[in-house]
This record gives structure tokens, sequence and C-alpha cells, in this order.
């Protein structure tokens, strides 16, 4: 099976526990795109029931089974049709669940889809399984940040994070523009370069989390003006904030690029 994400320390990571028949009990997943995770989870479910040699080999029965999402050792958990939240009931019912000896597989897997739509009384039920689980069951859930779960939840599973990994490119390279012609340019061009995120809070958003990743790589690496990056770098979380609020689009841009014009250039 072809591995699902590109990051490589995600990837090498997943093929070493599974390679090493050491998949952990409790797996969290982190990322903004649900499909993303979905497919990182059922990759790792689907190793975790397969019989092939290298696992997951794709074509045993376990596999085949896992692909159409009808292995009786996989779980998917959701929250109910019409219903916000995942309950309590059904937390209780998976751990009940979870004694139940596997089918046909070495494990049972149970994929929690909306791990964050679990309230603290239906965390907490959860966490008593991850504390003393089941032998030869994996609890892996998906959430978009792990930060809406419990801290105690969190520290009993070993975090994948595609966070990292869900920007786009395109928005690494306009960062690095913005960083380049804040040096040597004009407003005019900064704002040109800017303009297509008047279209898009949510590509605003990414090319602020862009940012503020390259300007800490270049503060790293030393090479300009670190006082002016570095008090860059905390206008970025002003402007995050600024985004949750209903700034108009066009005066967001604008400030954005003459507050790091100004500051670039004290
Ligand atoms: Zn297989």
């Amino acid at each position: 099976m072809i591995f699902p994400c590109e990051n490589v320390r995600i990837k090498s990571s997943v093929q070493n526990f599974i390679a090493s028949h050491r998949i952990p009990h409790a797996i969290m997943i982190e990322g903004e795109n649900e499909d993303s995770n979905l497919r990182l989870a059922q990759y790792i479910a689907t190793a975790a029931v397969c019989d092939g040699d290298a696992a997951p080999c794709g074509s045993c029965k376990n596999c085949h089974l896992a692909a159409v999402g009808s292995h009786p050792d996989i779980t998917y958990v959701e929250s109910l049709e019409g219903k916000k939240n995942l309950s309590v009931n059904q937390i209780r019912d998976l751990r009940a669940d979870a004694f139940v000896r596997a089918h046909s597989a070495a494990h049972r897997v149970f994929v929690i889809k909306d791990a964050h739509r679990m309230n603290a009384q239906a965390q907490n039920a959860l966490l008593k399984v991850l504390e003393e689980p089941p032998k030869n069951v994996v609890f892996i859930l998906l959430v978009p940040s792990k930060t809406m779960l419990l801290d105690t939840i969190i520290s009993r599973c070993v975090l994948l994070s595609l966070i990292e990994t869900a920007l786009d490119d395109s928005f690494t390279a306009m960062a690095d523009e913005f960083i380049d012609l804040l040096l040597l340019d004009s407003e005019y061009n900064l704002l040109k370069l800017l303009t297509p995120l008047e279209k898009s809070r949510v590509d605003a958003g990414k090319f602020l989390n862009a940012l503020s990743i390259r300007v800490a790589t270049k503060l790293k690496g030393g090479s300009i003006n670190a006082r002016a990056l570095d008090r860059l770098f905390d206008d970025i979380k002003y402007y995050q904030d600024l985004l949750e609020t209903n700034i108009n689009m066009s005066l967001f841009t604008s400030l954005i690029t003459s507050r790091s014009k100004a500051l670039i250039n004290k």
C-alpha cells in the first residue's frame, strides 16, 4: 500500500513501529484536513490487521476487508447523525467493545473520527481504557488540533501531527517573497503580492502560518537583520488575532504591508 502522507518524519516513524510490530495502543493524528487524517488512520489500521509480510500488504484478506471498510476488527466511531457531540454512552460502548477479542486479526482497532467532539465526561470515560488498555487494541484519535482535548488524553497518545505538512508550498514561496521584498522594494510590490489574500481569510491564515515559520527559520540562520525579523515575528501573532475579527480584508493586507515595511526600515 502507498503511504498516504508526504511528511518524511511521520512516514519513518509509522513504518518503523509497524515493521517492528510495535504499533502504539493510543495514537493521535492532528491536522486541519479531515481526509488526510483519516487516510493515515486507515493505513495504520490496515497494517494492524494485515497478515502479509510487509504490512499493510494490500493483498491479504484482512487488507481487502479493511480497504472496503468492512473489517470486523476495525471500528469507526463518529458522532451520531444530527448530534454535535460524541456521547459518553458511545465511548462506554466502545470501551466494552475493546475487551472483546479480535475476530480474525491480530489487533482490534478503534478509529475515533471526531475525537474533539467528546465532552470532558466522554474524554474521561475514554481515559480509563487508555490508562489500562486491553491487549492488542489500538485506538486512533483524529482531531484538527490536539489542543482541543484534555492534557490527560494527549499525554497517553503517540502524536502524529500533520499540521506542519498542511502548509501549502505556494504559501511558503509567498512568505519568502514577502520577506525579500520587505528588504529591498517598494510598498506597491508588497501590496500586489498580498492582493490575492483579500479574497480568502483561510488563505490569509495559511500565509501568516507560512510567514511565521519562514521568519523563524531566517532568525535561526541569522542572515538578515535579526532585530527587525524578531519584531515581525511578534507582529504575525497580532495579525493572526486580527484575522479572527471581521476586519476588512483589503485594509488587512495594506496594514500588514505598511507596518512590516516601517518596522524593517526602522
Ligand atoms: Zn495485508
